[in-house]
């Protein structure tokens, strides 16, 4: 059985009946649970889209840690860059050199990776462009870097021949030429003596009496005996490995043949007067890889620094030659 509640009104100056029976529990209950529920909702998403868990903090925090690692990595690889820029210079300009080795072209050596984009699973990434920013520079050191280490291994192979890279290398004069004056005329733009005109001259000229000694300029094998009525006349050609060969023109005579080995200082044969010459002279060319280059440059083993001076002097003064 429920009280009938009445409560005192201000305004109107009377009496209002206060439900307070069943249905009046009921729908109060159902208000209240109804407004529980929806703010338990605000709440819950509130705490989900605007605050951060405590793992999702830490983790955010470790990200930033990250990425500003990825950036000092990339900035680290940049001077790494600098350096193996700077191993491949000395590389090419010095070890190369010296060992005569073929230059690496930059097309090799700065090789990239062709064909499919290598880092397509990264690009869904927030910092897509640092992280593959930075694995392609780590790629592109890992290939430089293997291109590098092949190029000292062939360098240390050189190394290991060296002693008989220093026996065969061209390193004296052709004919005993100790007054030099012999030395009749020198590599590069020369007159031609008998068309008169300037022509390049691909060897060094040696004049000296028909039948004196020539010797080979290191040791090697010989490839070439030829005799011809022009041109060069009686010529040899010695091949000495490591891309060395070298040529010695109008002859009188042979003292090798076909195929033989010879060392440095070995008689191969005679000035003379044969081919395209105008007087008895050794016409001598030392080539690299098939091109001439300056003989003179490869008499350092029997000339003190003066007489190369002076051998260098007579052959740049010849304005003839007697080809
Ligand atoms: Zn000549």
């Amino acid at each position: 059985m429920s009280k009938v509640k009445y409560r005192y009104n201000p305004e109107t100056l009377s009496y209002d009946k206060i439900e307070t029976g069943f249905r009046y529990y009921v729908s109060r209950v159902f208000t209240l649970t109804l407004f529980s529920a929806v703010m338990g909702f605000v709440y819950f998403f509130g705490y989900v889209y605007l605050l951060d868990s405590p793992r999702e903090i830490k983790l955010e925090r470790e990200n930033a840690r990250l990425l500003s690692q990825y950036e000092i990595m990339t900035k680290k690889l940049d001077q790494v860059l600098v350096v193996l820029d700077d191993i491949q210079q000395r590389d090419e300009n010095v070890y190369r050199v010296i060992f005569q080795a073929d230059s690496i072209p930059n097309s090799v050596r700065r090789a990239g990776f062709g064909g499919v984009n290598r880092y397509r699973y990264l690009e869904d990434l927030d910092n897509a462009k640092l992280v593959i920013n930075t694995s392609a520079k780590l790629d592109g050191i890992m290939k430089q870097l293997y291109v590098q280490s092949k190029s000292f291994d062939e360098i240390i192979d050189l190394t290991m021949r060296k002693e008989e890279m220093l026996r065969c290398i061209p390193a004296i004069q052709p004919v005993s030429n100790k007054d030099l004056r012999r030395t009749a005329s020198g590599w590069g733009w020369r007159i031609d003596p008998i068309y008169k005109t300037r022509r390049f001259h691909e060897g060094i000229d040696f004049s000296a009496p028909t039948g004196t000694d020539i010797y080979a300029t290191g040791d090697g094998v010989v490839v070439n005996v030829t005799t011809s009525n022009i041109g060069y006349g009686k010529y040899v050609e010695i091949d000495h490995g490591f891309g060395y060969s070298t040529l010695y023109a109008h002859m009188d005579g042979f003292n090798v043949r076909p195929g033989q080995r010879v060392n440095r200082g070995d008689v191969i044969g005679w000035v003379g007067n044969t081919g395209k010459s105008t007087a008895p002279h050794l016409h001598y060319e030392v080539r690299i890889r098939g091109r001439a280059v300056d003989p003179a440059h490869y008499f350092f083993q029997d000339l003190t620094p003066e007489q190369y001076e002076e051998m260098i002097q007579i052959a740049s003064n010849s304005n003839r030659t007697f080809d």
